[in-house]
């Protein structure tokens, strides 16, 4: 009998919606042509959750978010809430939904598709064949850390203080995370921190070094923050998991997204403890300037749906058949208007998804 996997779409405002649509197409397509199977709850996130019920998730929602193995998140904003409340603001939405839902590891791959190597701000033979995975602590670290604020001193001056603060239970549960992403992919662990002028970073080293001990086929290597953004545009190939902190993670991960090219095709994954929550969603934003006009490339949210399929669902090769599909349409020179280039054939949104479905049928026959 097959296994039926629970998600929840929260599609959200401006292009969210427009492409979850596409996401919906590819689920359709393995619940009609293969054994598995989506139990799908929906529900209204952020501003349009806002316009519905005044707060933008209601009790309603993150308790469904709760029971699902996933849930999948278009996007949230747009200028029409720009004057509502800060904790009612659309955005406070997924925050609620990280902090409930306690997703301290974010998943962000930087995969170059090799029909979009000329994409990269690098030169072609640096990001052909790139496939590296940053592990941020999210939930932890100077974002969080107390005390925090900003003081008069009373002599014309101010203070501005945060503070980095890391416990080894937030160290040693984040290193498991790369370690056992390291264990499936190429067994190596690059930790980053600034160990040479920060304690919390020498913890960080140490308690990695500890966890290391359970993984004995995966090679940890550790390198200064500062360097790891160096390398990451000298040789970005050198990396296979790298693992940081929420505030180095913040910052490595989007110089490691501009290595393959445009927002539009970024994926990412937040997790909880195992087995206690998941929540996939595209980097990018809700859009608001091309909302409405059917040209958003559908593509990160369809990888973040791989993602899901990938790390909740326990079915790589579903996440296999998903990614070349879409390697398949980029090979045959189809392209939203984000990632167009001479010579290319443009498709709207709704295209692309239609697309990747007719891949998904070529490449399972
Ligand atoms: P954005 O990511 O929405 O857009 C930045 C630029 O990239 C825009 O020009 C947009 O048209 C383009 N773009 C983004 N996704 C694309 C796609 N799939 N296809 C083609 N082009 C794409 O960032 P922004 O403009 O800074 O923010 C817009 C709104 O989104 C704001 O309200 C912001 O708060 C919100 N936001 C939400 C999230 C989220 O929901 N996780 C993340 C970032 C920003």
């Amino acid at each position: 009998m097959s296994k039926k996997h629970s998600m929840l779409i929260l599609s959200g405002d401006g292009i969210g919606p427009e492409v979850m649509v596409e996401v919906k197409k590819v689920i359709a397509w393995f619940s009609t042509n293969t054994g598995l199977e989506f139990d799908i709850s929906e529900d209204h996130v952020g501003g349009r959750a806002y316009d519905d019920y005044g707060v933008p998730l209601s009790e309603d929602a993150l308790a469904k978010a709760k029971l699902v193995d996933a849930v999948m998140f278009g996007a949230v904003g747009g200028s029409k809430w720009d004057g509502v409340d800060y904790d009612k603001r659309p955005e406070a939405g997924l925050l609620t939904l990280r902090k409930e839902l306690n997703l301290f590891a974010n998943l962000r791959p930087a995969m170059c598709f090799e029909p979009l190597v000329d994409a990269s701000s690098l030169k072609p033979e640096l990001v052909s064949g790139l496939d590296i995975m940053i592990v941020r602590e999210l939930t932890g670290g100077v974002y969080f850390g107390e005390p925090r604020g900003i003081t008069n001193l009373g002599n014309g001056q101010r203070r501005g203080v945060n503070t980095q603060v890391y416990e080894t239970y937030e160290i040693h549960r984040i290193a498991h995370v790369a370690f056992e992403l390291a264990k499936k992919r190429n067994g190596l662990v690059t930790s980053s921190e600034k160990s040479n002028v920060m304690e919390s970073g020498l913890l960080w080293r140490e308690e990695l070094e500890v966890i290391a001990k359970d993984y004995p086929n995966v090679r940890l290597e550790h390198m200064l923050a500062d360097n790891c953004g160096m390398q990451l545009v000298r040789a970005p190939k050198q990396f296979d998991v790298i693992v940081t902190d929420n505030l180095f993670g913040d910052m490595l991960s989007d110089v490691a997204a501009m290595l393959t090219g445009s927002l539009g095709m970024l994926p990412s994954a937040s997790l909880g403890e195992v087995g206690m929550g998941a929540l996939y969603e595209p980097v990018h934003g809700s859009a608001p300037d091309i909302a409405g006009k059917g040209i958003a490339n559908p593509i990160a949210t369809i990888l973040s749906f791989a993602m899901a399929l990938r790390y909740t669902y326990d079915e790589p090769s579903a996440a296999d058949l998903v990614e070349g599909a879409i390697n398949e349409v980029l090979a045959n020179n189809y392209r939203t208007a984000d990632i167009d280039q001479s010579g290319m054939k443009l498709v709207s949104t709704s295209e692309m998804g239609n697309h990747i479905v007719d891949a998904l049928d070529k490449l399972s026959n």
